[in-house]
């Protein structure tokens, strides 16, 4: 059963959606999903990753395969979750599309809130309908500190309901997807950046391209 089937009768539920290609997921995602719980006081978290992400142009992971990641990488907290909304849909996602089809199957006064990378809400004009999108759900926007955020208030200016959109500065998230993917590419360990099961995985289904010494050798990715 997809996790929003279970909760969308929930009255007064206040819902993270953490939206993210997770290619793959790794502990700075699941440290700003924690810290979202506890600084805008919600009551679960729903990763959705994406099917086909908008704008990527790079090869990314399949969606099973970042789904399977995701799951395994949730699996010990009661109040994450996994959704396949986006996986399941053919063709593209756009957020205000997910957001509206939320809309639509919980009760009315659920409010969500969108959690997603600042780089990726900097780009938030080039987005399906955004100022519809900023009325559906309050954004967060994680970066790590020290990040120059200086553009976003220009990009927001002209947006109605420019004040749903919140930045929450979340240090682990020093830590990035393209870092792990390098990282694995170059035999590094990715030890402790991704879980114990997530590492597992990858080494399991040789994803992103372990040298070959490496994915045949049985060396997890997690030594180093
Ligand atoms: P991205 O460009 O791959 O990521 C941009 C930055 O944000 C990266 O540094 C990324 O780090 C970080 N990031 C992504 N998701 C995050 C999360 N949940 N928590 C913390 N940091 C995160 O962005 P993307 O993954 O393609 O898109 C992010 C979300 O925005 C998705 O849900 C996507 O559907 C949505 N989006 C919608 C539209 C639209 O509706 N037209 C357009 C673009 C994006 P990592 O690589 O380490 O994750």
């Amino acid at each position: 059963m997809d996790p929003l089937e279970r909760l969308q009768d929930r009255p007064g539920l206040r819902l993270g959606i953490m939206g993210g290609t997770f290619d793959p997921i790794h502990i700075g995602h699941l440290v700003t999903a924690e810290e979202a719980l506890l600084q805008f006081e919600l009551d679960e978290i729903v990763f959705m990753p994406t099917g086909e992400p908008p704008h990527k142009t790079r090869q990314v992971a399949s969606p099973e395969a970042r789904y399977m990641m995701a799951s395994v990488a949730t699996a010990t907290n009661p109040r994450f979750w996994v959704s396949r909304l986006e996986i399941d849909v053919p063709g593209v996602d756009y957020t205000v599309d997910t957001l509206d089809r939320l809309h639509a199957e919980c009760r009315p006064e659920v409010e969500f809130f969108f959690i997603t990378g600042a780089d990726a809400v900097l780009d938030i004009l080039t987005w399906k309908e955004p100022e519809r999108l900023l009325g559906l759900c309050e954004v967060i926007a994680a970066t790590r500190p020290g990040y120059d955020l200086g553009r976003l208030a220009g990009v927001l200016a002209d947006l109605p309901h420019k004040e749903n959109v919140h930045v929450m500065e979340i240090p682990a998230l020093a830590v990035s997807s393209s870092m792990i993917r390098e990282r694995l590419a170059q035999g590094k360990s990715v030890r402790y950046l991704v879980t114990e099961g997530v590492a597992a995985l990858i080494a399991k289904s040789d994803l992103y391209r372990l040298p070959v010494a490496q994915s045949q050798g049985g060396r997890d990715p997690g030594h180093g």
